[in-house]
């Protein structure tokens, strides 16, 4: 017999790698273009990549297990505490250990109609309902209407969204957080948060310490570069990260990424260049969505969001790219008609959008 909740768990569909299409479309690897992972297009940080191979023959040693320099400097730059902040192998990680402290068959979780897969993955693990508002976008109504009728004992807010690229406004985070109960835990998961630049939407951690019941979470494999080597982190009052330690277990992050999130968070220039890129690309995104009558959202993050009518079918659209050594993400395993696209390179992406055109036309 195994756990039955786990019957109801529909495996995470991550991003297609590139060896995928290499060996299926004997494309060279060189050649591919993957768009699918929200994967910074710079790559890592050039400090991270030394502080990896400086560090390289650290390998054999577990990393520091209280994690010092990489807290200081979080608490430094967000104007917190060290104590405030727990680091995971990926936020994902953070998410899994919020689960742990928050969940059981009888629990729920709330959550907008379309975002991050895992919040559905974990809630499942644990027999968790899942309740979700009617739209994608974080809208107060929705939200306070479930909270009262429901008391969810996780309250997600992911801004801005994945997969949708939306944000949500910090006065509209304010009020749901406002009307949930002590007893729930709301999460706001800002793994796109560097890219917000908008005063009306960019939310920091030390903003959300004045709600007894809110977590921050926040990464390093977006702005940073840095999805390979797995380092998120939550930041909320004393009193939840007293539990969330409880369920962390030693080491939890590698003694390689330990060293390259610190040198990461050392190299603003290389955070200022991917923001300009990004910010640069996107127009140019947004400008093909117009010209060719593509349904958008205006995205505050590091991809685009492309939504079709009928004839038009993303998964078609997407098998076909990927033909051509171009992967993007498919959305229609979320309801949606429509694909998600990862803000490549400059060259990259001129390609992207010279493929898709042909696509449009059939
Ligand atoms: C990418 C992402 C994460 C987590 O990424 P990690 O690599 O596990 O840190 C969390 N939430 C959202 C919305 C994301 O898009």
């Amino acid at each position: 017999m195994f756990n039955k909740y786990l019957e109801k768990i529909k495996t995470y569909e991550a991003g297609k790698p590139i060896e995928l299409v290499v060996r299926e479309f004997g494309i060279k690897p060189e050649n591919v273009i993957k768009l699918a992972s929200n994967e910074n297009p710079l790559g890592a940080s050039p400090k991270a990549v030394e502080a990896i191979v400086q560090n390289a023959k650290k390998a054999s040693i577990y990393p520091d297990d209280s994690m010092y320099e990489l807290k200081e400097k979080l608490a430094k730059r967000f104007d917190v505490k060290s104590k405030e902040i727990i680091i995971g192998a990926g936020s994902d990680q953070v998410l899994e250990f919020i689960s742990h402290i928050k969940l059981n068959s009888n629990a729920k979780i709330l959550r907008s109609a379309v975002t991050f897969a895992m919040y559905d993955i974990y809630a499942k693990q644990f027999g968790a309902k899942i309740i979700k508002t009617p739209s994608y976008e974080h809208k107060v109504d929705e939200f306070i209407l479930l909270i009262k009728q429901e008391k969810p004992d996780i309250i997600y807010i992911c801004t801005p969204n994945n997969p949708t690229g939306d944000a949500t406004k910090k006065e509209d985070v304010f009020q749901i957080i406002e009307a949930a109960p002590k007893e729930s835990l709301v999460v706001v998961d800002c793994a796109y948060m560097e890219y917000v630049q908008d005063k009306e939407y960019k939310i920091s951690p030390k903003e959300l310490l004045e709600f007894e019941n809110t977590i921050y979470l926040g990464t390093f494999s977006k702005a940073y570069g840095l999805g390979g080597m797995r380092v998120g982190y939550g930041i909320a009052n004393e009193k939840i990260m007293h539990y969330l330690y409880k369920v962390r277990p030693p080491f939890n992050i590698t003694t390689l990424s330990l060293a390259a999130a610190i040198a990461a968070l050392d190299d603003e220039a290389f955070l200022q260049e991917t923001l300009a890129l990004n910010k640069k690309e996107m127009k140019r995104y947004e400008a093909f969505a117009k010209e060719n009558n593509i349904a958008f959202q205006k995205s505050f993050t590091n991809f685009i969001t492309y939504f079709f009518h009928l004839p038009l079918q993303s998964s078609q659209i997407a098998n076909n790219l990927m033909k051509k050594g171009i992967i993007v993400r498919d959305l229609s395993s979320y309801n949606l008609n429509a694909i998600r696209i990862t803000i490549g390179l400059p060259k990259q992406n001129e390609k992207v959008l010279q493929e898709l055109k042909k696509e449009l036309k059939g």
